[in-house]
């Protein structure tokens, strides 16, 4: 019974206070304090984040070692060194308060996330599909900027700050470190893991272009390779799916970003391009292309399925990604081989 007014009690100051205009100024408006200043806030406007940056950092680790068992990583050391650099020059100017480690994910879907912790992923279509530094950069500050305001653990202490009031107080803190790990381990890569929300989408919109101006960026990059994305994705849907469904998009956080960007002083001039991009973006396409024809290659040699493949429909434009489920496909298929004749065990 207590817990249940506890709990409801709960639930109408949150009401309440999402209700009041809690931000006279503008929300992370302080922008020449980046680096010095606490952007995770409090749940509910009130309570400490339940998660320390201690086990934040260590569930992090823990996502991200279940994740690299069945992800493939690019390896080019080029690549990585370069987008690993790019990322932590990013870091460097932002609020983040843990170390970053970025890994480049050999994945044509064009997307980037970062688990609690600093454990940051970009994908190789996202490189593919940016025409120039400022637009990775600002899917990467973005992202940054989720880890910055511990929006993963923030979301987990706003649950866990419900069901407190509803179970003995014996039990919690057994109960919290548990759920949280189970937690996170069991619900995999999703958004709710990831923290996102309409309302953090927008928080992340706002600093990443925060920390894209402040390492010196365009920070118009992120809204003109977001619009660019859009205008694709009507065109062709498919490829992007991705990024939109982990970053819902809706005109608000457009004019929202706009927005923001007429808050930041002007400077005199801002990185768009490097030479250095083009050069590994060049370079990672090479190796997506020699990848996607070696393994075309393999389809081939594995004579059955390629003629099979034909009929079948489906992105026929893409040899690689044909390639890449032809040998998934036909695993199945090969099992049979396996079956020892004289075995007993067998089935008759
Ligand atoms: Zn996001």
């Amino acid at each position: 019974m207590k817990g249940l007014s506890a709990k409801l009690l709960i639930m109408a100051l949150a009401t309440t206070l999402a209700a009041l205009p809690v931000y006279a100024d503008r929300k992370h408006g302080d922008v020449e304090n980046i680096g010095n200043r606490s952007v995770s806030g409090r749940v509910f406007g009130i309570f400490p984040n339940f998660v320390s940056l201690e086990k934040e950092v260590e569930l992090g680790a823990q996502i991200a070692s279940e994740f690299e068992q069945t992800a493939k990583l690019v390896e080019d050391p080029v690549v990585t060194e370069y987008v690993d650099r790019v990322g932590q020059n990013i870091v460097k100017h932002s609020d983040a308060k843990v170390p970053f480690h970025i890994k480049v994910v050999d994945s044509d879907e064009v997307n980037a996330f970062a688990f609690p912790g600093g454990y940051f992923y970009v994908n190789k279509g996202l490189i593919l599909a940016a025409d120039n530094e400022a637009e990775l950069a600002g899917v990467m500050a973005h992202e940054i900027s989720h880890v910055t305001a511990r929006h993963a653990t923030m979301r987990m202490s706003k649950a866990q700050y419900l069901q407190i009031a509803a179970i003995p107080a014996l039990f919690v803190g057994g109960y919290l470190a548990q759920m949280g790990i189970q937690n996170a381990l069991g619900l995999g890569i999703n958004l709710e893991l990831m923290g996102i929300t309409r309302e953090s989408e927008r928080e992340a919109d706002q600093l990443g272009i925060q920390y894209l101006w402040n390492t010196g960026y365009d920070p118009n990059a992120f809204v003109s390779f977001f619009e660019k994305l859009q205008e694709q994705e009507k065109s062709k849907p498919g490829r992007l799916a991705g990024w939109f469904r982990t970053h819902p998009s809706t005109d608000d956080r457009i004019v929202a970003s706009m927005n923001e960007q007429r808050y930041l002083s002007e400077k005199e001039y801002y990185i768009v391009n490097t030479s250095e991009f083009e050069s590994v973006k060049a370079r990672l396409q090479s190796i997506d292309n020699a990848q996607k024809s070696e393994d075309a290659d393999l389809a081939k040699q594995q004579k059955r399925p390629t003629l099979k493949r034909r009929t079948e429909g489906g992105g026929g434009q893409d040899p690689g990604d044909t390639g890449d489920v032809d040998v998934e496909e036909d695993e199945p298929k090969k099992r049979p081989t396996l079956k020892r004749p004289g075995d007993p065990d067998s089935e008759p």
